[in-house]
């Protein structure tokens, strides 16, 4: 049972413990708000616990990973008072009185109810695929979906690697990889989209071979081996990663009552204003999973911040 620390009108819900819910939860206690958090997974962090690449956008870091960074921030935000439930997710919301009704499931778990007043949406983004390439990557650990994980960098040597997908991701990972002696080809199917650094890099790299307008017509998986199949012929590779980009984790939604889902944008994101309000009053969404311009870890700790100070106003707690 989720105990209620403070009276419930004060109780804002949080869903995602990336850097967004974090700032959120943290700006919240400054203003007198109580947070709950309701994280999936494990940890706190978000997408950044992976990075092993020097982050690029935290000023006043320079050099430092983005795992490093992650985990500065998640270990000021565990020494905060604020009641995180790890492994749970939101089984279903509905409307109540100025507030709302949430049931949450931790996994495995049986039901457990909160009122809050204010929900702050902040499940960030995770990386897409085909339903056939899910299934493939549930079939084999050779598969590997989105970027940035252990097995990248440390468990991909000497190896044949196809990588499909055009952007940034799939060059900056086709130079890593070529570093550490793997053959790699870059299927995009148009042209590249990746910046042009990435792309002369690529060029001047012979273990790298780019493949625009390219997309093979099908993957099987041989014994341990990954068959790409053209029209012209088949490939034999050892790794296949899957850098298709990235969509908004707005699944939770599905779980609201439906008067309360608010607006999305043509992209699929939760539409906000400025103030990171939806079009649902008392529902609040901050980070990746609204359609920011430059999505980044200080661009979800800002939007956490001013939801939180939205929440205040809005409350009229000022
Ligand atoms: C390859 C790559 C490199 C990047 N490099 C940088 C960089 O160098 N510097 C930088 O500033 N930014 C970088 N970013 C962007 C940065 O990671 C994101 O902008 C930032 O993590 C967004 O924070 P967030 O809190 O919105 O979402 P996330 O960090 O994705 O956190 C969302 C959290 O919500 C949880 N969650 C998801 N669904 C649910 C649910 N239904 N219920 C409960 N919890 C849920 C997730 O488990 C997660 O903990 C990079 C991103 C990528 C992909």
């Amino acid at each position: 049972m989720i105990t209620d620390p403070q009276p419930p009108s004060l109780i804002v819900a949080i869903l995602g413990a990336g850097p967004a819910g974090m700032s959120c939860a943290n700006a919240c206690l400054s203003f007198g708000l109580t947070p709950v958090v309701i994280e999936r997974g494990d940890h706190a962090g978000g997408a950044q616990r992976a990075n092993f690449h020097p982050n690029l956008w935290m000023l006043g870091a320079p050099g430092e990973s983005g795992e490093t960074m992650t985990r500065r921030m998640a270990e000021h935000y565990t020494s905060l008072p604020v009641q995180t439930r790890y492994r749970t997710e939101v089984a279903h919301v509905e409307g109540k009185g100025a507030g709302f009704n949430l049931t949450f499931m931790a996994h495995g778990g049986s039901p457990d109810p909160l009122h809050a007043r204010a929900i702050v949406l902040a499940t960030g983004m995770r990386p897409r695929a085909t339903p056939e390439l899910e299934q493939l990557a549930g079939a084999s650990r050779g598969v590997i979906i989105g970027p940035l994980s252990d097995t990248i960098r440390d468990g991909i040597r000497d190896a044949r690697v196809l990588i499909l997908g055009g952007g940034d991701n799939a060059l900056d990972h086709a130079l890593f990889l070529a570093e550490r002696g793997n053959r790699v080809v870059v299927c995009a199917r148009r042209a590249f989209s990746a910046r042009a650094g990435f792309l002369a890099s690529c060029a001047r790299r012979p273990e790298i071979e780019l493949r625009a307008g390219s997309a093979p017509v099908d993957i099987s998986l041989i014994g341990e081996t990954l068959r790409a199949r053209w029209t012209s012929g088949f490939e034999d590779f050892d790794w296949l990663l899957v850098m298709y980009g990235y969509r908004p984790n707005t699944d939770v939604l599905e779980r609201f009552a439906p008067q309360l889902r608010p607006d999305m944008t043509a992209s699929g994101h939760v539409h906000v204003d400025t103030w990171q309000r939806t079009s649902s009053p008392g529902i609040y969404a901050a980070g990746d999973i609204t359609d920011s311009p430059q999505p980044s870890v200080p661009t979800a700790i800002a939007q956490g911040l001013a939801a939180a100070r939205a929440i205040e106003r809005d409350m009229g707690t000022t």
